[in-house]
This record gives structure tokens, C-alpha cells and sequence, in this order.
């Protein structure tokens, strides 16, 4: 980044808020999938608060953590706490939250991350277990909402359904330089977080949120700059653009001789700003303290070594396995290793073909390719897509022993892809079945022939390029089911002669 004579360079901290795939809630029994569910139905006296109501640890929250943690290269403590942090609000109806604060689970790990053919390691600070707040909403944000009865004016709602879901954070060391960069860790995050199945990681449903804490210092600078936190990011793309936005305004206040004041800031979707929520004057004092209602939790390192067992193969190291095992090009290998369901469907359909790095590359061509643009054209993902591995690899099969022709093979996959119909119906179906008959073929040759004779001259006077015109008549006249290697044959053959 440059502006005027000095070159700044940017510092960005991300905190990462997702929550855990559990069937129950943090501290209670209640179910944690509140998405579908009438407010306030999933609630109980440990998330409502109620006097006297205690909190039990959900040891599949701390399993998952754990994991997260391993994936993410972190320490996993053996002592750790649980803390409360006081604040008041009212999707929060205990006052305070429970999270962890001192000791957290997870601790000191990195991520390895690739940005602008750059690539940079983020050191993870921490990663540990807190509950969600339930969620609130204001009267008046829909319009002809009928839910208060008239004159009683302004209110907010509350939907304690949430409150209590467990969530992750998970704090980077302030190690990403640029607004890409950030993206490129959330978008990675978001993958190893779905391939252990900790998290939907799903931004757009609030399943994982992110802020950003951002900064500019001169180039050649050790110290760093006042940083600014940015809040409400919902995308991808909405962090790139604010972070991109922030560092400009930080740019421009000192360009014009000003200092850059530590603030919250709301990233404003609409009108593509930062703007500031809160002062550091008005700074949260959590007063954490830790939870007198939760023991000190105690993590048996043996546990921990058959989680790290356990895990699976993740996406960088899948990834490298498909382009040193099969010979992928690095694009190909990472786009069908970015997705779990993707990675097994492809190495699936590689199986079936046979196994070997030919098969593998054949199979490979036709995902990325022809498969994932029927995909994207019908909005599905890999998991709705009505042709499985084992009839892909059927079709391709028949394509590679020349059954049919790779242009027929296309079309009869779009017909599978919308039928869910095997291969061999949709060609019997459409009647593509490439035909190899030599007499057949060799008909077809000399009606061409006999009908261009100006072209077999020129042809024979010298002129080669002509073959291949001669070749798209001939696969016309067998309705583009020749076989196209014995068509070449049999005319090259009927031109010689
Ligand atoms: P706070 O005490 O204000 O919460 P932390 O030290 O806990 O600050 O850091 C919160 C987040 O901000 C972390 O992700 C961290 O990497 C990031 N961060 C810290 N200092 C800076 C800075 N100067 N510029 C950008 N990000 C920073
Ligand atoms: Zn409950
Ligand atoms: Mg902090």
C-alpha cells in the first residue's frame, strides 16, 4: 500500500466465531439445531438462566475443539478453565458469558496459507470454547410485523434459541498482510473446519462470523499501528472489501496528518463503509473471572493422541497426495481437495475407472470440467448430484473403449446428470453408440469422396489441411457416431488409393 512518499504496510488480526456440530447445546440438554425451530422453544433454565440452574460441560464440544485445535497445529492444554466474562445485554439473560479466557483449550498453533502466489504462515493465538448469545430482534425491521400490539411503540425481541449453542473462536497472531490474505485464511478455515465436521462454517447462516483487526504502519516500522476492529462481516467478500476500505481510511488519516483512533467499527453492507460503533473510552471491562459453576477441565493426554489419530487426511495434504499419486495439475488436485464430499467422490470415481494416474486424470478432467459446469448451472453441490461414482466411471469407461465418442459422452452425461439414468439406457436412448464397423464407415468414406471431388484434388495436388475438412464430412455423414480414429484410417487409406 502507497500513498504520497511513504509506503505502508498492513497488519491484520482475524477472530473467528463457528459453531460446533453437536446435538445439544454447551451447558444443557437442549437441542442445538434452533435453525427451523418457533423461537424460544429450544430453552430450558440453564439457557434461560433461571436462579440455581447449573451448567454440565458437552464433552462433544470439547472433543471437536480439540480437533480443531490439532488441525489447526495447536498445543492442547491439559489444564484448562472455563471463565466467565461479565457484560450486559439482552441476548445474554445470564449477564455474563461463559467462555474461556486464562488457559484456554487450544493455544499456539499456525495455518499455512497462500495468497498472490505468496505464501505465509498464521500463527493461531488461540482457539477456545465459548456459548452464543441468543438473538435479538428489533420491531420495526419488518415491516407490518404484527408481533406487538399496537402503541406500545419500540421493542426488541428475543429468541433464546440460540443462546448457549457452543462456538468456537479462534484469535490469529496478527500475521496477515493484506486483505487477500485474510480472505485466503477464512476460506481455509472454513474448509478444515467442514472436513472434520466441526462446523457448517456456513458465513451467509451466521454459522461462522468473523472480525477483523486491522492496522497500518510505514514500511521499515517495527512497532505496530492502532489497530481497528471491524464487525459484522458475513462474506468473503464483505472482509476483503471492508478490510480494503478500512486500510484506505487509515491511510488517508495520516496522510492528512492524523492518527488513527482505536474503535469498533460495523462493516455497512449497503453503502460499502466502516462505521464506528464504539470508542475504546467506552472499552468492554469483562471482569473475567473464572466459572465457580464448572470444574477445572482436565484433558487426559491419551485422549488427545487418539483424536490426533484420528483425524482425517486434510485438504493441503489430500491435495498433494492427488498431484504426486496421479499426476494432477496443482489447480485440478486443489479444487477437488478443497471439499470433502468432492475429494471422496473423485477418488471414488477413480477407483471404479480402474485406479490408475491415467484413470485418475480421466476422471479428474471430466469433474472439474463437465461435471462441475452441469453443477454450477443447476445450483447443486457435489452431494445432490444424482450420478454417483460408480456410474460415472461406467460412462467414462465406454468413452475411453470408444463405445462412444467424448463429444456423445458429454451429452449423455447432461441426460444422466438430469435423469439420474445409466449411461448405457441414454445411449441405446439417443442412439449414440459409436460405430466401428469398418464396411460401414468405409461407406461413408466414398460417398464424401464421390461428392467432393474438387477437394480430393486438391488434396492429392498437396494441399493436407483438406484432410481434415474431408474427416468433419465423413463423421457428418455418420451423424457424428464414427469412430473417429478408424474413419481417419480408412480415409487417409481412400485418399492414397
Ligand atoms: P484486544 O486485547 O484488543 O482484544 P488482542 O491482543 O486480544 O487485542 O488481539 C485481538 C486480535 O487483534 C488478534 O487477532 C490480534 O492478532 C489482532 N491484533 C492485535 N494487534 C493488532 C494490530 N496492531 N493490528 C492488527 N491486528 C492486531
Ligand atoms: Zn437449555
Ligand atoms: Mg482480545
Amino acid at each position: 500500500m502507497a500513498s504520497g512518499d511513504i509506503a505502508y504496510e498492513t497488519i491484520i488480526g482475524l477472530e473467528v466465531h463457528a459453531q460446533l456440530l453437536t446435538a445439544s447445546k454447551m451447558f444443557c440438554g437442549c437441542s442445538a439445531d434452533y435453525a427451523a425451530a418457533p423461537p424460544n422453544t429450544h430453552v430450558c433454565p440453564v439457557c434461560m438462566a433461571l436462579p440455581g440452574a447449573l451448567p454440565v460441560i458437552n464433552r462433544l464440544a470439547v472433543e471437536k475443539t480439540i480437533r480443531a485445535g490439532l488441525a489447526l497445529n495447536c498445543t492442547i492444554a491439559g489444564h484448562t478453565l472455563f471463565a466467565r466474562k461479565n457484560y450486559h445485554y439482552a441476548d445474554l439473560p445470564k449477564g455474563y458469558q461463559i467462555s474461556q479466557y486464562e488457559l484456554p483449550l487450544c493455544h499456539s498453533g499456525w495455518l499455512d496459507i497462500e495468497a498472490e502466489g505468496a505464501a505465509r504462515r498464521v500463527g493461531i493465538a488461540r482457539a477456545h470454547l465459548e456459548e452464543d448469545t441468543g438473538k435479538l430482534t428489533h420491531m420495526g425491521e419488518a415491516a407490518g410485523d404484527t408481533r406487538l400490539s399496537a402503541g406500545r411503540g419500540a421493542a426488541t425481541l428475543v429468541d433464546l434459541n440460540r443462546a448457549g449453542i457452543p462456538l468456537l473462536e479462534i484469535v490469529t497472531e496478527p500475521d496477515l498482510r493484506s486483505p487477500e490474505e485474510a480472505r485466503a485464511y477464512l476460506v481455509k478455515l472454513q474448509q478444515i473446519l467442514r472436513y472434520l465436521g466441526v462446523s457448517s462454517g456456513d458465513m451467509e447462516k451466521g454459522a461462522m462470523r468473523c472480525e477483523a483487526n486491522v492496522s497500518i504502519r510505514p514500511v521499515g516500522q517495527t512497532q505496530f499501528g492502532t489497530k481497528v476492529e471491524v464487525k459484522n462481516l458475513n462474506s468473503f467478500r464483505s472482509v476483503k472489501l471492508a478490510l480494503e476500505y478500512e486500510v484506505a481510511r487509515q491511510i488517508a488519516v495520516l496522510e492528512a496528518g492524523g492518527r488513527v483512533v482505536q474503535v469498533t467499527m460495523g462493516w455497512d453492507e449497503e453503502h460499502g463503509r466502516t462505521v464506528v460503533q464504539r470508542s475504546k473510552e467506552s472499552a468492554d471491562d469483562y471482569r473475567y473471572f473464572p466459572e465457580p459453576d464448572l470444574p477445572p477441565l482436565e484433558i487426559n493426554p491419551a485422549w488427545v493422541a487418539e483424536l490426533r489419530a484420528a483425524l482425517p487426511e486434510l485438504p493441503d495434504a489430500r491435495a498433494a497426495r492427488f498431484a504426486a499419486v496421479y499426476a494432477l495439475d496443482e489447480r485440478d488436485a486443489a479444487l477437488l481437495a478443497g471439499e470433502r464430499a468432492t475429494a471422496d467422490y473423485f477418488e471414488a470415481t477413480a477407483a471404479a475407472l480402474g485406479g490408475t494416474a491415467p484413470a485418475a486424470r480421466t476422471a479428474a478432467n471430466w469433474i472439474t470440467g463437465e461435471l462441475f459446469r452441469l453443477m454450477k448451472a443447476a445450483g447443486v453441490e457435489i452431494e445432490q448430484v444424482q450420478v454417483g461414482p460408480a456410474a460415472l466411471a461406467d460412462l467414462l469407461g465406454r468413452v475411453e473403449r470408444g463405445e462412444i465418442n467424448a463429444n456423445s459422452g458429454k451429452r449423455v452425461l447432461g441426460q444422466m446428470f438430469e435423469t439420474g439414468q445409466p449411461a448405457g439406457r441414454i445411449i441405446d436412448e439417443l442412439g449414440l453408440a459409436q460405430v466401428s464397423d469398418a464396411d460401414a464407415l468405409a461407406a461413408a468414406v466414398d460417398a464424401v469422396l464421390a461428392r467432393y471431388p474438387d477437394e480430393v484434388a486438391k488434396y492429392r495436388a498437396g494441399k493436407e489441411s483438406v484432410l481434415g475438412w474431408l474427416m468433419g464430412q465423413v463423421m457428418r455423414e455418420t451423424r457424428g457416431k464414427g469412430n473417429p480414429a478408424l474413419v481417419r484410417a480408412l480415409l487417409a487409406k481412400a485418399l492414397e488409393g
